[in-house]
């Protein structure tokens, strides 16, 4: 009897991977596609499976690895976000040119809403940019039976293909059965061909007819050809959807009683899209439905402004995650019918902020105490909460906090003052993209300081392992970087270290830093002291320092709105004009930070 498991989307899309012969997998985390690639190491040590899983340093450096894999001959795929395909897009663009030889899949996780992310863009347009056909899954079990198609599809083209799960497809859990393993011991056979492999842009263009004749076949391709899931309704209107917003079309057509009588059809393929289709939907209904996320990619191809309605004819609102009850409103009003809106309660809860005891929040006070109104400039992770201590003005995108703080100088370099710059960046994030702006500002001579808040992990999207970690996805060891090496090879001549618990003497480094980057030019501070929820999760705690707050709390509040640790708790009762401060020990770490934050000293230890 087959085995069934409740499996989350991402873990339902590694057992996928692993049921169709995967030899290669490769990944960045972010999220939502974190867990992918830590399910396929789960079902890769569980089956005893001999294949390469890697966390890489960058999402270009994983799909080019994974890439060449498949020039081998090997079943390969790449997984990351959305934002994390904009970075690997360069590889991308040549790849689909190339061509494959092993079936490649490059996943990528897109964030309507967006939940998690700077963007919510819609990986199928990069899909059309690149020109690979990709496939678009509405459950957790259907993204997992996609993952054979979109090796077949890739073996049969020789082209790239694009899975394109969205959050909720990701993070929804759901009864998926396992499937007997395919073996995963192809020959590796790299076949040299550098008129294919190495092309110059002569060829590249017989490439790009090659790919657009390619293009033209999957756009037959029966396989991924649409679902027509209700062949006995008839009417002069059919809505057509794919994604998420398909599984819940389905649910909204049977509970508006629209089922027998609304055609509706599933798009699988959303770019290409199958040209039989498109002329039979042109040719067979006066109007037409689309529901899709985020953008208009199936309703754009259908090309027919007067007939086809979506989120470019402003029928279906143009940004944002299409909620249930969005698109029930959508297809009443489409449909002709009555339907009565039931909003679901949206509890927004307190904002994110920093863990308490987290080590960031003592880096960011320093940051505030040594380049008070500096420029602060920063980048994606957890850090990016820094935002609520006033400690983080700018974010853009991955390593951009060391360009931008660049940027800041030399618009600024000539004026009479100069405001002092302060840049900071995970450790993780300084890999992936900080050290080709280091080096910039190194030759340009930016003054500014850095400073890389080195956790030892990628906290923020469930702590999987860095360069500095001398451990892979499978926990098997490897060579650690050290950061201080890296960034002196960059050529910075300052380059300190600090733990940022220890915060009084925390503070005098920065501000050593600080006047050095006055003077001389770039100044890097490593602050290291591990995540704490990582630390947790090991078993382990932060040094145990008990504090307490004492009578002399004023309620000022000072500690709340320059600290924000969650364990401080603020207190007002108007009637007995009371304020004051004290300590959730359920949420306390006893990191002892804050003792050195109270103005008034009114945070002690608590055996004093
Ligand atoms: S603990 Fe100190 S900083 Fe916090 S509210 Fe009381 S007096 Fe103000
Ligand atoms: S000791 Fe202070 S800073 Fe550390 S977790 Fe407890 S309240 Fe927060």
């Amino acid at each position: 009897m087959t085995e069934r498991r409740l499996l989350l989307g991402n873990e339902a899309i590694a057992r996928g991977l692993i049921e169709n012969g995967c030899a290669m997998a490769t990944s960045y985390p972010g999220t939502p596609a974190s867990e992918i690639l830590a399910a396929v190491a789960f079902f890769q040590k569980e089956n005893k499976i001999s294949m390469h899983t890697q966390w890489a340093v960058n999402e270009k450096t994983a799909l080019e690895i994974a890439y060449a894999g498949c020039q081998t001959g090997l079943r390969a795929a790449v997984s990351m976000k959305q934002v994390g395909l904009n970075v690997a897009s360069d590889p991308l663009m040549s790849a689909a040119y190339m061509g494959t030889k092993g079936g490649f899949i490059v996943i990528s996780a897109d964030d309507p809403g967006p939940i998690s992310s700077q963007t919510e863009q819609d990986s199928r347009l990069m899909a059309m940019m690149a020109r690979i056909p990709v496939l678009d899954p509405d459950t957790p079990l259907q993204a997992k039976e996609m993952i054979g198609r979109a090796y077949e599809l890739s073996e049969t083209f020789k082209s790239p293909v694009m899975l394109r799960p969205t959050t909720r497809v990701c993070h929804s859990r759901q009864d998926v059965g396992l499937e007997k393993i395919q073996p995963n011991d192809r020959e590796v056979n790299f076949e040299k061909d550098p008129s294919r492999w190495a092309a110059t842009p002569r060829f590249r263009f017989h490439l790009h007819n090659e790919v657009e004749e390619k293009l033209a076949a999957m756009a037959r391709h029966e396989p991924t050809q649409p679902l027509r899931l209700n062949p006995e309704a008839k009417a002069p209107k059919a809505i057509i959807a794919s994604g998420v917003a398909a599984a819940h079309t389905r649910e909204i057509l049977k509970e508006l009683g629209l089922w027998e009588t609304i055609p509706f059809y599933q798009v699988l393929q959303p770019f290409p899209l199958h040209s039989d289709f498109i002329t039979h939907w042109i040719e067979s209904y006066e109007e037409i439905l689309v529901v899709e996320e985020t953008m208009a990619v199936i309703e754009m191809q259908l090309a027919d402004r007067h007939r086809v309605k979506g989120r470019e004819s402003k029928t279906v609102p143009s940004v944002g995650e299409l909620y249930p009850e969005d698109i029930q409103e959508i297809i009443a009003k489409f449909c002709g019918v009555q339907s009565e809106r039931h909003e679901i309660p949206f509890f927004t809860g307190r904002r994110p902020t920093l863990c308490a005891g987290c080590p960031h929040r003592a880096s960011f006070f320093a940051i505030k105490k040594a380049a008070r109104k500096g420029i602060y400039t920063s980048d994606i992770g957890c850090y990016t909460l820094g935002l609520n201590l006033g400690a983080v003005d700018t974010v853009l995108c991955m390593g951009a906090a060391i360009s931008q703080a660049a940027g800041f100088y030399h618009a600024y370099k000539n004026e009479e003052k100069r405001p002092d710059i302060v840049a900071t960046i995970g450790d993780s994030t300084f890999f992936h993209a900080g050290v080709p702006p280091l080096i910039d500002a190194v030759v340009q001579q930016v003054k500014f300081v850095l400073v890389i808040l080195d956790n030892r992990t990628t906290a923020m999207t469930g702590s999987q392992p860095t360069p500095t970690s001398g451990r892979g996805a499978c926990g098997e060891p490897l060579e650690a970087v050290d950061i201080e090496t890296l960034v002196r090879g960059c050529g910075i001549k300052y380059c300190r270290e600090g733990n940022p618990y220890q915060l009084n003497e925390f503070i005098d480094l920065m501000k050593e830093a600080v006047k050095y980057s006055r003077e001389n030019g770039p100044a890097v501070v490593i602050s290291r002291y591990p995540c704490v929820i990582d630390l947790a999760r090991k078993g382990e705690t932060t040094e145990h320092i008990p504090v307490k707050v004492t009578e002399d709390c004023d309620g000022c509040a000072f500690c709340i709105k320059q600290f924000e640790c969650p364990a401080l708790i603020y207190h007002e009762d108007e009637d007995k004009d009371e304020k004051y401060v004290s300590i959730d020990r359920i949420l306390c770490t006893d990191c002892g930070v804050c003792l050195n934050v109270c103005p008034k000293g009114a945070i002690v230890l608590k055996n004093k």
